[in-house]
């Protein structure tokens, strides 16, 4: 078999080019790898590290992460309708960081959602 680097259309190994494209053909070697190499790159991708009650709330998380040189990316639920798949979830939308940062992350994002108790607890600093 043949593949059309473009489109990615199968052919018979007579045929030289896709019938589409006009694209040479590629063999099935070169077609897999560049498959996997594709794959590899999509890995690359955000992995959710939390979920923020609203945009106040990811705009926060975001400044933090930022501040702390992690690329964020964050996805509102109501942006990711456009696929024709809207599953109601809680929550105003998702936080993502690479997954090499997700650790540090996750730390900081702790941080920021355990809401300090001050409720009386206060350790005196008069000023
Ligand atoms: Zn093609």
């Amino acid at each position: 078999m043949k593949y059309c680097p473009r489109c990615g259309g199968e052919y018979f190994d007579t045929v030289a080019a896709c019938g589409d494209c006009n694209e040479t053909l590629i063999n099935e070697n070169e077609w897999e790898q560049r498959v996997a190499q594709r794959n590899t790159e999509d890995q690359e991708v955000f992995v959710k590290v939390t979920i923020a009650d609203d945009q106040f709330e990811a705009d926060v998380i975001r400044d933090a992460l930022e501040k702390e040189a992690i690329p964020v990316l964050v996805r509102s639920f109501s942006d990711t309708s456009f696929d024709g798949i809207f599953i109601p979830q809680k929550g105003w939308g998702s936080i993502l960081v690479p997954e090499e940062f997700r650790r540090k992350a996750n730390d900081i994002i702790e941080a920021i959602q355990k809401k300090p108790d001050d409720t009386g607890n206060d350790t005196g600093d008069t000023d």
